[in-house]
Parts: C-alpha cells; structure tokens; sequence
C-alpha cells in the first residue's frame, strides 16, 4: 500500500468513539449555528493560544482578510508578507486592495526580522508573519520593529496550532492571529472552520459583530459584515481534537526527531528550527536540487510527498497586476523549486515510518 503525505482517516480513527458521540450530540441538539459548542471551543481555544479572546470563523482565509478590514488596512497601504507564503495569506490582504510587499524567508522558511527594515515605507501598515510548516518565526524581534515603526502585527498561525517563541504561543504576540482548521492542519476539525484571537476588546466585539452580517442584535445591522461562522458541530469536534492537541503534537515531533536523526544522505537538507522556537511539524520539509526527480524515486517506491508550494504567491496568474517577474525574489524560488514534504501524521506507523527513512537513505 501506498504511503500517502497525509492520512486525516488516521487522526479520526484515534479518537473515532469521542468524535462519534460528539457529532450525534451535536446533531441531536437541534441547535447548529453559534451555540454553546462554538462559544465552548473560543474560551477553551484562547486559554490554549493564552490570549483573552477567540472568535470563531468559517475559514482560515476568512480569519485574515476580516483581520485587514477590521484594522483599517485597505488602499494604498502596504502590508509585508514572507514570499514563501501559502496563497491564501496574501489574499487576505489583497481582498481589501491592500498591496503585498513581499520578504524573502530566512533559512527557517519564516519572516526574516533582517530583512524587513528596508522594506518599510511610509505606506506600510502591518506586518503579516506566516508560521510556516508548523516552525515559529523569530517573533521577539519581529514584535520590536513593529513597536518602533508602529505597524499592526498579525500572524497567520494555519499551519502553527501550539507552537511557541521562547515559550510563548503563536497565536499570542500579535494584534490578531488567524488560524484555520482546515481537515489537514495540526487541529482539524472535519470541514472547513477558523478563527482569530486577540487581546483587544475592541477587535473580540467588532469580529463577533462582523461574522454574523455585521449585527449584534438580531436583524439590526452595523456595517457590513460577512456571514462567517464557525458551525457548532465542527466546534464540538474541535473540542475533541483540542483536548489531544499537546498529544498529537508530541507523536508528530517524535516523528520528527526520528528524521533529524536518521535520515543522512548528501543530497537532501533537513529542516532547521531558528533557536527559541518550537515546531509543531504541521510539514517536515526538506529541501533537495534534484528534487523532481526525488519525487519520481519515492513514488516508483510507493511513497507519496507533496510540494507546499510549486509557485510562489510572486508568480502567480492571479497577481500579475502587482508586475512581479521571474528573478525578483531569489530564495523564494529557490524554495519553491527545491522544498518537498514527506509523509508526516498522525497515527503514522513506525514501519511506514522506516519505509521512508529507509528509500531516501538510499536515493542516489
Ligand atoms: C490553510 C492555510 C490558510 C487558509 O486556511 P483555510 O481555512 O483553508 O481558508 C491560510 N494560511 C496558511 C499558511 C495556510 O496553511
């Protein structure tokens, strides 16, 4: 049998009986849209993140470009985003016509604090920090720079669920952090869902507002809002995942520990964490010159990987209009010509872990 990249059946079938009797619960509640199970989950979820409020929204995309109109970022302002982002980071600031400035990554794949002082103009606005493939991006010094230019920070923790800087969560450090729950991400729940947290009153009230048409009080409407709201039975289940979360956590780290060690071989690069952070290994990303003709090897041995992402957000069709060409951002394309994720999840069995060691050992 193939080994896959990801196997979500696994992260269900570990907890199947709890999810089982949540989801019938929930079903048999006759209530399934902002009840107890959402408002449940945004306490807990906060306590988690260590933040004073959580708002739960319909996707993680949704969580960052509700994020940009609620602060006020919107034409004309300029926003600084890592070049080796998932596409969705930067449409949550494109959708509110905001201009991407794109940062090369540093050699964690996160937002580079050396690189940001130069891109800073008297239009920008906010940073955006993306944690990518589970590794916190060096937030101490990144929350510095916005303190003294007085930029807005938001962190886009989709893939991040549970990591720390200097054992603080991301999630926590910025004025809003977004984050998905996505089936595949590290806390999925089983469809779409996301949410924001923040320790700002003002932005808890304005998103709770926003989600839900932009009322507070039923069919009596502020502004004009969305309709983004995480349902109660994903919440419910979130729960559940939430519950195991430092669990399944650990199993993916010990996962990754055992590819630290054990896979040797001149022609790969192994993932660095940047000291002080953690990594919750929503991907184990290697890098490899050669390595389109990796990914043929490991499949002709039943291996299947991934590449997040074959083309840079720079590059893509849809923002042709911000005049980007090929050669503006070096190590971003490096990156996308070279990253690879090989198979990392839960309930990943020690033989199919071996199996994997094992052929890129052996890949000449
Ligand atoms: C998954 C993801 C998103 C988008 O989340 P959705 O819930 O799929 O909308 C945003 N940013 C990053 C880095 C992601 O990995």
């Amino acid at each position: 049998m193939k080994i896959m990249p990801n196997r979500m059946d696994r992260g269900f079938f570990q907890y199947q009986k709890e999810f089982e009797n949540k989801a019938l619960d929930v079903l048999r509640s006759g209530w399934y849209v902002l009840g107890n199970e959402v408002s449940a989950f945004e306490e807990e979820f906060a306590s988690y993140v260590g933040t004073k409020y959580c708002v739960g929204l319909a996707s993680g995309l949704d969580a960052l470009w509700i994020a940009f109109r609620l602060l006020n970022i919107g034409p004309g302002d300029e926003v600084l985003v890592q070049g080796n982002t998932y596409i969705a980071s930067v449409m949550g600031i494109t959708i509110n016509n905001a201009t991407p400035i794109f940062i090369e990554p540093d050699e964690h794949f996160g937002m580079d604090p050396e690189k940001i002082e130069h891109a800073i103009t008297d239009k920008t606005k906010a940073i955006l920090v993306t944690h990518l493939y589970g590794m916190a991006s060096r937030m101490d010094e990144i929350v510095k720079i916005c303190k003294k230019h007085n930029l807005k920070l938001v962190e886009d923790c989709a893939q991040s669920h549970g990591a720390c800087y200097n054992g603080k969560m991301t999630g926590s450090f910025g004025d809003i952090g977004c984050f998905s729950f996505y089936p595949s991400k590290n806390l999925g729940a089983f469809g779409d869902g996301g949410a924001i947290t923040t320790n700002n009153p003002e932005l808890n009230k304005a998103f709770r507002t926003f989600r839900n048409y932009g009322s507070q009080k039923r069919y009596y409407n502020e502004v004009v809002g969305a309709n983004s709201r995480l349902d109660e039975l994903q919440a419910g289940l979130l729960r559940i995942r939430l519950k195991h979360l430092d669990e399944l956590t650990e199993e993916k780290c010990k996962i990754a520990e055992r590819y630290n060690k054990e896979i040797k071989n001149p022609l790969i690069k192994l993932p660095k964490v940047a000291d002080g952070a953690s990594c919750v290994w929503h991907q184990y990303v290697i890098t490899c010159e050669e390595r389109d003709r990796l990914i043929d090897y490991l499949d002709s041995k039943e291996i299947g990987t991934i590449i997040h992402y074959p083309v840079p957000p720079h590059l893509q069709e849809c923002y042709k209009y911000l005049g980007h060409k090929v050669g503006d951002f070096p190590i971003t394309e490096y990156l996308a010509k070279t990253v690879l994720s090989i198979p990392m999840y839960n309930g990943m069995t020690e033989e199919e872990q071996n199996i994997v060691i094992k052929a890129i050992n052996e890949f000449k």
